[in-house]
């Protein structure tokens, strides 16, 4: 078997068209959705997030509050700016590039988001509500690959999904989101890590697989059933001197070998990074509806 692949960027540019109306729609109302960008110091791959986020904005019509503040800006003027945001009538989200620098406690960053303007979904008061199954932002990540898997006519419900990795931002809320008693989700999750005792073992028996290790070749044919779909959200650099730049972005899977045996799988690039920049900006247009609605 060979595998569908999923295309990323056509899902996420299907949800932007989507978004597109419906801001269309809002701004007919006067209301036009505010995103608050908070950058701290000049680190390049956070710097291309930071630019691709606020791109999106304005292909989208979003209005993009930027703030590229210096890698030496203290906690104070970064909590005072956040509560600057929190008040801001024309804000809806307040997005905070993660990391920070060491001086900054990201913990306390975080908790100072009102969770009405958490889009990014790390606030603990949103990651409650998802965890009880309320209603609330969902990360952006985890959100992305539920919607490729339900716009790629994978059913959720039912499926064993082994889940490699446990990190606050992708593994445990996905495996969280999988698992609630609602529609796009009801699957029977399990999550691997690295003290897990044979990880083949699981992943053998998913009918979904979602690497979310950080590490290449993670997944391997061997490792996956006949059929399996499979979602790469890693994003590792290799070295590659024939690139201009020296290296090349790779996932978790082993592509070539895994898309023989798999019946769909993502790329890297193109499969779930395209789709969190999307949701980041779904989730400020929840938000900004939210306010129309008031
Ligand atoms: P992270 O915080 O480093 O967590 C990695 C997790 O994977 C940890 O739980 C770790 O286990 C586990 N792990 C590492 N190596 C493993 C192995 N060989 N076998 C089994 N488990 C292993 O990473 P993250 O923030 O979740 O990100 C994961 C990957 O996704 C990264 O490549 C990141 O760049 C990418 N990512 C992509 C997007 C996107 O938009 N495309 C968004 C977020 C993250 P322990 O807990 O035991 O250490």
């Amino acid at each position: 078997m060979t595998a569908r692949i999923i295309d990323g960027k056509q899902v996420a540019q299907n949800i932007r068209a989507e978004l597109a109306a419906e801001i269309a729609h809002l701004k007919e109302r006067g209301i036009t959705p505010g995103l608050g960008v908070i950058l701290l110091g000049d680190d390049p791959a956070s710097q291309s997030y930071v630019r691709g986020k606020e791109r999106t904005c304005k292909e989208l019509g979003i209005y993009s509050d930027n703030h590229h503040l210096p890698a030496q800006t203290t906690q104070e003027q970064l909590l005072e700016l956040i509560g600057r945001m929190n008040n801001a009538p024309a804000i809806d989200g307040i997005l905070v590039q993660l990391p920070l620098p060491g001086h900054c406690d990201e913990k306390k960053v975080i908790e100072a988001i009102d969770p009405v303007k958490d889009v990014d979904g790390f606030h603990p008061v949103t990651i409650g509500r998802m965890m009880v199954g309320e209603s609330t932002f969902l990360p952006c990540t985890p959100h992305g690959i539920i919607q490729l898997l339900v716009r790629s006519g994978v059913t959720i419900q039912g499926a064993h999904v082994v889940v490699v990795g446990r990190s606050a931002i992708v593994g445990k809320p996905i495996t969280n989101m999988l698992l609630q008693k609602k529609e796009h989700a009801n699957a029977t999750v399990t999550i691997c890590h690295t003290r897990t005792k044979d990880i083949a073992y699981h992943t053998r028996q998913a009918d979904i697989v979602i690497a979310a290790a950080g590490r290449p070749d993670t997944i391997t044919a061997d490792m996956i059933k006949e059929g399996a779909v499979v979602i790469d959200v890693g994003v590792n650099r290799i070295e590659d001197p024939s690139r201009k730049k020296g290296y090349r972005l790779v996932g978790d899977v082993d592509f070539e070998t895994v898309k023989e045996k798999a019946s769909l799988i993502t790329p890297v690039p193109g499969g779930v990074g395209p789709m969190t920049i999307t949701m980041l900006m779904y989730n400020t247009v929840e938000s900004a509806k939210e306010r129309a609605s008031e």
